[in-house]
């Protein structure tokens, strides 16, 4: 049973077809951004705008119960303030329902998807990946999560930054989650179909997205659209090692201190600002930063955020 799996042609909206450098920083509203934020945002932008590309920004908005109340504006206001201007309209995941169910459908008439209704608990029993269980059973979707049937494993790829990355088989193998069992999108499929939707050529994100961007490459082949690359960033860090992260409650960025972060940020990528910027506007500093750009002296490993 769907052995083979019927092609799939999804169409493109024009956007998609840019043919200069589009990147972009996709946060999530569940929280104000931190200094780990404040990396990948910067970082994206001085890899787009010094190639004199597009920089967009999406609100990853498709998760309501871990959305903070007023988070959205609070995040762009932020980024504003830090100078960190976007190209075009800010894209909301919310507000892109029929196009991921249209994508979902299309997954599922070539075969690519099926319905599965084993619990958390169950994949963690059967060893933290999933097993396949429900792959030949041929489920109705009631109640259930959706899968992609995997045909198109991940072992490598290769980060503009990180290098060459191996994939252990298990991950690479895995039928992972489309759609969840509550009914909400999974981040792999938003991210992927935004991505593609936007035009978007490079991906510069924090390293901590190193192990789903094997589930999003194997998305993009199933799509059969072609990935963008990727460059994962390093993770900022604190003193006992933890990750800087929303959900081990950061603090948030200064509005105050905006110039001395900036230049903290640009020290933590590995650049290398003059003392004397601190006293320029925010523009100036990334106007500098811009001019200086150099992604091969951003550090590969995680290290500690000031
Ligand atoms: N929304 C994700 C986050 O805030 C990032 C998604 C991405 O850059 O692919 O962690
Ligand atoms: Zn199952």
């Amino acid at each position: 049973m769907h052995s083979l799996l019927n092609v799939i042609a999804v169409t493109l909206p024009p956007q998609s077809q840019s043919r200069c450098y589009v990147g972009r920083f996709a946060p999530s509203p569940s929280g104000p951004l931190h200094f780990g934020s404040l990396i990948a945002a910067l970082g994206s932008f001085l890899q787009a705008k010094a190639q004199h590309g597009h920089w967009l920004v999406r609100i990853e908005d498709i998760d309501p119960p871990r959305e903070m109340p007023g988070a959205s504006a609070l995040i762009l206001h932020t980024l504003e303030k830090y100078g960190l201007h976007w190209d075009g309209e800010v894209i909301y995941q919310s507000q892109r329902h029929q196009r991921y169910d249209e994508i979902i459908d299309q997954l599922y008439q070539a075969g690519a998807l099926y319905w599965c209704n084993c619990t958390r608990r169950d994949v963690i029993a059967s060893g933290g990946f999933y097993n396949g269980h429900c792959r030949q059973l041929a489920r109705p979707s009631l109640g259930c999560a959706a899968r992609l049937r995997q045909h198109h494993p991940v072992y490598q790829f290769d980060d503009g930054l990180q290098g060459n990355i191996t994939v252990p088989s298990e991950l690479a193998q895995e039928d992972f989650i489309i759609r969840r069992r509550d009914g909400l999108y999974a981040y792999n499929l938003a991210v992927v179909v935004d991505d593609m939707d936007s035009g978007i050529t490079e991906v510069v994100r924090g390293a901590d997205l190193l192990e789903p961007t094997v589930r999003q490459i194997a998305l993009y082949q199933t799509l059969a659209v072609k990935p963008p690359n990727w460059v994962h960033l390093p993770l900022a860090i604190q003193a006992d090692g933890s990750k800087l992260s929303k959900q081990n409650h950061a603090p948030a960025l200064t509005l105050d201190e905006i110039r001395p972060t900036l230049l903290q940020a640009l020290h933590f990528l590995g650049q290398c600002p003059p003392h004397e910027l601190v006293s320029c506007q925010p523009t100036e500093i990334l106007g500098w930063a811009l001019d200086h750009w150099q992604l091969t002296r951003v550090p590969i490993s995680a290290h500690m955020a000031p």
